[in-house]
């Protein structure tokens, strides 16, 4: 049974890079390869995740690119509003400063900044709140596939943010399933495997919500040209959540095309 057309999404998550004139070579590159050969916003969003530093910079730099890149900050704040907590940027502030969408639960944050599911549903709800849409990441260790147990991780992640999404606010959420072990290694979970994670997540969210059918469900882990057409071809991949290769901007140009072309 095939569901309601999902526009794919492609975004580049910069994680701590580059510089600031490495990233502005980046853009440059970025917007000159869309300017001789655009991507249609209707066959593909693209989004980038510069350091929250840039958000504004970057946002400046694109604002005459011959199409809409979405400006997608890494984190946020599990506190809501403006007040007393240095080192914050909340939902707001985000928002204020007209960033559209936001990561959650990478498992960088997870894993090196403790941030637990409690954690996460704080800065989901206050995203939410905000206007903001949320791209979840979720994904099991090396250790959890070896030993069966990937696709219960995954779908106990999806299952802990059920309370705190109201049931209108499903379509401001992306999921990105990234395998931990995929993920910075080189190693890319097979088409057949990631097809099969996502139509498992893809079950696991419409029997949460309707809108389960129509959310775009992103693969990431050691994406790049070379395996972006394969697994675009996948029915319940609707984009990527790029890493490493978003660096390069042939490299993330080349994935985006990839999903335009093939969805
Ligand atoms: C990521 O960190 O979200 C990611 C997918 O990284 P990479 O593409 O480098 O594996």
């Amino acid at each position: 049974m095939s569901g309601p057309a999902i526009t794919p999404w492609v975004v580049g998550n910069w994680k701590m890079n580059p510089m600031r004139a490495d990233a502005k070579q980046l853009v440059q590159e970025l917007k000159q390869l869309l300017l001789n050969q655009n991507i249609e916003e209707s066959k593909c969003h693209i989004g980038v995740s510069p350091v929250a530093l840039e958000l504004q910079s970057i946002q400046a730099q694109f604002s005459d690119c011959s199409r809409s890149i979405s400006m997608v900050a890494q984190d946020l704040s599990r506190v809501a509003g403006t007040g007393a907590y240095t080192g914050e940027i909340s939902a707001e502030l985000l928002k204020d400063s007209a960033v559209e969408c936001v990561l959650v639960g990478h498992s960088e944050r997870r894993e090196v900044f403790g941030d637990t599911p409690a954690v996460l549903n704080e800065k989901i709800k206050n995203a939410l709140n905000a206007g903001l849409t949320v791209i979840y990441c979720v994904g099991e260790s090396l250790e959890q596939r070896e030993s069966g147990q990937a696709e219960h991780t995954v779908l106990q992640q999806i299952c802990d943010i059920a309370s705190v999404v109201q049931p209108e606010q499903w379509n401001k959420i992306i999921v990105a399933y990234e395998p931990i072990w995929a993920i910075g290694t080189g190693k890319t979970a097979s088409p057949e495997d990631a097809q099969a994670m996502h139509a498992k997540i893809r079950e696991g969210l419409s029997q949460i919500s309707p809108a389960g059918q129509g959310m775009a469900i992103l693969y990431g882990g050691s994406v790049k040209p070379e395996n972006a057409v394969e697994l675009a071809a996948c029915p319940d991949i609707n984009g990527a959540l790029v890493g490493g290769a978003s660096l390069n901007a042939e490299s993330f140009y080349k994935i985006a095309q990839a999903f335009a072309n093939t969805k």
